[in-house]
């Protein structure tokens, strides 16, 4: 089929007029290549249509909440069957209690689990609850990290006001001296310390966490009886069946997870040790829909599939195929690639590409062979990707870097310099 988008152009003009910017935040594709759909009709296993009938396989899996497929029937019918006996009700039901009993057997740090929607809920409430046991007020958080779109973190200060950004300290990512010079900085009002499981900031290079500088962070926050917390909203359960930093040895006393906990469905969860439930049962934090049942079944099957299955050795095969076959395919065109972390959350950039001219040339050919990639932002591998998957994305890759070969001097892309415009003010 012939790649079409007169549909999508249409809804997105009709947008314009009742949405600010015709869309906002992550989901927004007004940074994107041009031509990049902005709106969906269907999702069925690793794939997307758009609204004009094309087809992705799709390496975005929602921003991070596919694990298992989109539409998984197993995880789909305990959501379905919970949804007919009652959903959002007066109060929670049984769901609850099973799901905050399994999270806390399955991720070792945690004695206690509170559920909220969105991953912003548990990070704002894990920085609550590490005031309210400390009663000091200062975070210390990694520059450029990514913990969500509450005034204390969004990453645009449009409407957000000084105080909002009180008693913050910012460290480097896996550099222990700026780490403590942070918390000398922070002095006896330290707080916590924040810390991605990784460094998957958008535009640079992932990294995989440094152990001592991992083990540092959690020697500081003991020296200083402050929490460490570990925002686990993107990698949870994507690179461990545990705390993402179970793989360097490292308990968080709190856990922010969301997106992948039930393939989809809307709920995340703050998990903690016992050093804090007293802090966390004395503060106040609730929504309208953080008792929802439904999604509480979902992630409970969707738990079980975590337990029980390969797919994280899976994701994690299918990743690396993905990585091999692109950097054969870049070699070949006469490209490099820059790879970066956990190849199950891989980020593709184009070396040399200080505009990203290349790699908006290079996603932009990819969405018209029907690959759903992102320039700058970490992709997501699902379990419901076979290798003959991967094997069309590196195909379709290779006819974009020999597109690309031949495409002369690019332009920088004007949506960049829109989005600088922006973050200056
Ligand atoms: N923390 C991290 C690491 C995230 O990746 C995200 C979402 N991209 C959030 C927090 C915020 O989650 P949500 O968008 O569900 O509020």
């Amino acid at each position: 089929m012939t790649w079409t988008n007169s549909k999508n152009r249409a809804l997105a003009e009709r947008a314009q007029a009742v949405i600010p910017m015709g869309m906002y935040g992550h989901q927004s594709v007004l940074l994107l290549p041009d031509d990049y759909p902005q709106f969906f009709a269907r999702a069925e296993g690793a794939h997307l249509w758009d609204v004009d009938g094309n087809r992705y396989l799709d390496f975005l899996c929602g921003y991070g909440p596919n694990l298992f497929g989109y539409g998984d029937k197993e995880i789909d019918d305990a959501y379905a069957e919970r949804m007919r006996q009652g959903d959002t009700m007066t109060g929670p039901g049984e769901a609850m209690v099973e799901l905050a009993e399994a999270m806390v057997g399955m991720v070792d740090h945690a004695d206690w689990a509170i559920f909220c929607k969105n991953g912003t809920d548990a990070t704002t409430m894990a920085m609550m609850i590490a005031r309210n046991h400390t009663r000091r007020n200062t975070i210390v958080l990694a520059r450029g990290a990514y913990h969500g779109a509450a005034p204390w973190c969004t990453p645009l200060k449009r409407g957000v006001a000084p105080g909002d950004r009180q008693h913050q300290v910012f460290y480097d990512y896996n550099d222990v001296e700026s780490l403590e010079a942070a918390v000398r900085e922070a002095g006896d009002d330290l707080a916590a310390i924040f810390a991605s499981p990784i460094k998957h900031d958008t535009f640079v290079d992932q990294e995989l966490p440094d152990p001592a500088y991992a083990r540092r962070a959690r020697e500081l926050c003991d020296e200083h009886g402050a929490l460490l917390i570990v925002d686990d909203v993107r990698a949870g359960f994507r690179l461990a069946r545990d705390s993402s930093w179970s793989l360097v040895g490292v308990k968080p006393d709190l856990s922010s997870w969301g997106k992948a906990i039930a393939n989809g469905h809307p709920i995340s969860a703050l998990l903690g040790a016992d050093v804090a439930r007293m802090a966390a049962s004395t503060i106040y934090a609730t929504g309208s829909f953080w008792f929802s049942a439904a999604p509480m079944a979902a992630a409970l099957k969707t738990l079980q599939r975590i337990r029980d299955t390969d797919y994280l050795e899976r994701t994690q095969a299918l990743g690396h195929r993905l990585r091999d076959g692109l950097d054969e395919s870049a070699g070949r065109n006469g490209f490099a690639l820059r790879q970066t972390g956990p190849a199950e959350l891989p980020l593709i950039m184009i070396d040399d590409d200080p505009t990203l001219a290349k790699g908006y040339f290079w996603s932009q050919a990819l969405i018209k062979r029907g690959v759903y990639v992102h320039p700058w932002h970490n992709m997501f591998i699902c379990a419901a990707m076979t290798d003959a998957d991967i094997d069309f994305a590196v195909e379709a890759a290779d006819d974009a870097f020999k597109l690309l070969k031949t495409a002369g001097p690019l332009e920088p892309p004007a949506k960049l310099s829109f989005m600088n415009q922006m973050l200056e003010h």
